[in-house]
């Protein structure tokens, strides 16, 4: 594969922005967000998340001319048979809101003892916006979920996926901590390998 100069992201999500950013940060290569091109959102209607990524990559790289990295992910909840999963984002419904969206999840799991809980990543590299060979690279990151939100940092779902094994939120974590482990953190680690 040619050298990458250029790469667009296909987001307007500031918290995955920044993620993707700081994550891409070492490699010489000018990140640029879709919103510098007027590349608006489009729908997500996919049932997986690999098809939303790729549908989000081929319209941006398709707004730019350039090529494109699109990330879809989700949390997916045991007790709720993995919901809500590719819907996580407008779980509550338009317009998307992490409030309203962590109150339907505590509501949903109310006197449910089962907490076990994972973040999923799927992330898509198209070169240009037909590409017949997209680069798909994934991450799965394990917690259980909580009441109380806990914890100032992250975004989404964050302050309520707890880790055991630090005691803590994801949204108690640094930037650099949770960059280093999280779902995104590990499909973006496969990527730069690749
Ligand atoms: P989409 O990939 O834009 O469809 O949306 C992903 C949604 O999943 C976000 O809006 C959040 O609600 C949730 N999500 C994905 N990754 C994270 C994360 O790292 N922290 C918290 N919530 C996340």
């Amino acid at each position: 594969m040619a050298k990458l100069e250029k790469l667009v992201i296909a987001s307007n999500n500031q918290g995955k922005l920044r993620e993707i950013n700081a994550l891409l940060a070492p490699l010489s290569i000018e990140v640029i967000p879709q919103s510098n091109f007027n590349a608006g959102e489009i729908n997500e209607p996919h049932d997986t998340f690999v098809e939303n990524a790729l549908a989000k990559a081929r319209h941006a790289s398709r707004c730019s001319g350039l090529p494109a990295l699109a990330d879809d992910s989700g949390i997916c909840v045991s007790a709720l048979n993995g919901a809500p999963g590719v819907n996580s984002a407008r779980y509550a419904g338009e317009p998307k809101s992490d409030e309203r969206n962590n109150l339907k999840l505590i509501e949903a799991l109310k006197n449910n003892s089962d907490r076990r809980a994972y973040y999923y990543c799927v992330i898509v590299l198209v070169r240009h916006a037909d590409d017949p060979q997209p680069i798909i690279v994934d991450g799965s990151w394990y917690g259980e979920i909580i009441d109380q939100p806990r914890g100032e940092g992250g975004f989404g779902y964050d302050p309520y996926f707890f880790l055991p094994e630090f005691g803590k939120t994801s949204a108690e974590l640094s930037a650099e901590q949770k960059n280093l482990i999280s779902h995104r953190g590990q499909a973006l680690t496969h990527l730069v390998e690749i």
